[in-house]
């Protein structure tokens, strides 16, 4: 077998410069600023081609579950390989696709009960947008094509899930080209448009809000889309009730709920999927991300029988889904997450989130005594910590200042990886973690998070 040659970071460099464009990334930036360039991983940590070692602090984006080069997944992989890397699920089927359907059937939340495939979050979401678009147009109610959102929502980057996102930095640009939604105020908590101190109150205030645009336009409404964690958005966790008390308006509008579980679902939040908090299911479902570990581009949306009858008719009635990829159901990818999934039960994983993030919320606690951490919003492995100018007006640190790209900045110097949302710094480490681990991840926050406020403030006072 012919072994892959290895080349020194200065060759990979020049050769990333010139040939590869990396996504969400201004190459301008990136490239001035000595990119890191992984070579290889090992549980919970990332090499570089250079031997640095970086604990993977938000699990290569969202996804990362029990670490990397897990046995039992690489195996899965080989095993399957030694059968068939892939054949169309268009028009037949193929075993692990099909068995993975019924898996994920059986941690769904309950009611959930057919799977579609495809490869992003992304496109999880893009399918599910047209599932109620058609649904309404299967049932003969064609007016019912519009969709609810949520202020500073992401669901992924395609033109149909940007087009129910809106966050103006990644959005705006594209605006001409996007259907319009919608867009109704998320619950959050922190910041909020009300002069009320209560927090019972300030929820009842949003739920007030989406009643009345629900009561005003259910008649031309498809769907309700939301996350139960607005993640892109700053990682606010919805407040506790609040998804249930969406799904009765869902309910009594006769508005479907589609629920984005491509960040939270497969353990982050600390139960199986975020739903599970309140007790919800949705219309509609969509999950990416920890699917398969980490490991390969498996997403699927999932749908209710009520939803699927919907479509299932002679061929004549043109009821027919018409949608799918090209890799939609790939036999590696399904392979890895059943391997994943069957880990999950055996090392009682959700269980390890739920125990680890209490101690995680003692240890983040250490956090507040630095005077420029304005916030810190936890759900399971799902962290946001926000940095602000001054604490008590909460006043942000303007724009030009970077504070999230300075800590992630820092924190790779002390070896962690990080990818900040603005001011937000994200921390989401692997599920696996160790106590151990996460202590060692949150001693780096901490040191980084420190060092640049200070810093920031010495540079202000001019000396
Ligand atoms: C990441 C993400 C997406 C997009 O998933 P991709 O696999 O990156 O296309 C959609 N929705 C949410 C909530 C996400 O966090």
């Amino acid at each position: 077998m012919k072994k892959q040659q290895t080349y020194s970071y200065e060759e990979l460099y020049e050769k990333n410069a010139k040939y590869l464009w990396n996504p969400f990334t201004q190459m301008k930036e990136y490239l001035a600023d000595q990119p890191v360039i992984i070579e290889r991983g090992e549980g919970r940590k990332l090499i570089d081609v250079q031997g640095r070692e970086y604990w993977d602090g938000v699990s290569s984006v969202w996804l990362n579950v029990h670490g990397h080069r897990v046995p039992e997944l690489d195996e899965a992989i080989r095993e399957q390989l030694d059968k068939i890397a892939h054949s169309t699920l268009l028009g037949m089927a193929n075993v692990p696709a099909v068995l993975l359907a019924e898996k994920l059937v059986q941690i769904a939340p309950p009611g959930l009960s057919k799977v579609f495939f495809s490869d992003s979050g992304a496109e999880a979401v893009e399918i599910a947008l047209k599932i109620a678009f058609q649904y309404w147009r299967n049932l003969g109610r064609p007016e019912k094509d519009s969709f609810l959102t949520m202020k500073e929502a992401y669901h992924g980057d395609t033109v149909g899930a940007v087009s129910v996102g809106a966050i103006d930095m990644f959005h705006k640009m594209y605006a001409p080209l996007l259907f319009p939604s919608i867009k109704v105020p998320f619950p959050t908590l922190y910041r909020h448009p009300y002069e009320l101190a209560d927090e019972k109150q300030v929820v009842q205030r949003y739920l007030a809000e989406m009643e009345a645009v629900m009561a005003a336009q259910a008649h031309r409404i498809a769907a309700l889309i939301v996350e139960p964690v607005q993640g892109a958005g700053g990682m606010i966790p919805m407040p506790k009730g609040y998804l249930k008390a969406l799904r009765e308006l869902c309910n009594q509008y006769d508005i479907l709920l589609i629920v984005d579980e491509v960040a939270t679902g497969f353990g982050r939040t600390g139960k199986m999927f975020a739903c599970e908090h309140d007790g919800v299911t949705p219309d509609v479902m969509s999950v990416a991300k920890g699917i398969t570990g980490g490991y390969l581009p498996i997403a699927a949306t999932l749908a209710t029988d009520r939803i699927y009858d919907a479509f299932y008719a002679d061929y004549e009635e043109f009821k027919t889904l018409y949608h799918g990829h090209s890799y939609t159901g790939n036999q590696l990818g399904c392979a890895v997450a059943l391997a994943n999934l069957e880990l999950f039960e055996s090392r009682h994983l959700v269980e390890h989130v739920t125990k680890s993030a209490d101690h995680l919320a003692d240890q983040l606690n250490s956090l507040r005594e630095l005077k420029h951490v304005g916030d810190i919003r936890q759900k399971g492995f799902m962290i946001g910590i926000e940095l602000v100018a001054d604490r008590t007006t909460k006043q942000a640190y303007p724009f030009a200042k970077r504070m999230g790209v300075k800590v992630a900045r820092r924190c790779r110097e002390l070896g962690m990886l990080l990818r900040p949302l603005g001011d937000v710094v994200v921390f989401m480490p692997p599920l696996a973690s160790t106590i151990e681990e996460l202590d060692s991840m949150v001693k780096i926050l901490y040191q980084a998070i420190a060092e640049v406020t200070l810093d920031d403030e010495r540079q202000s006072a001019g000396v």
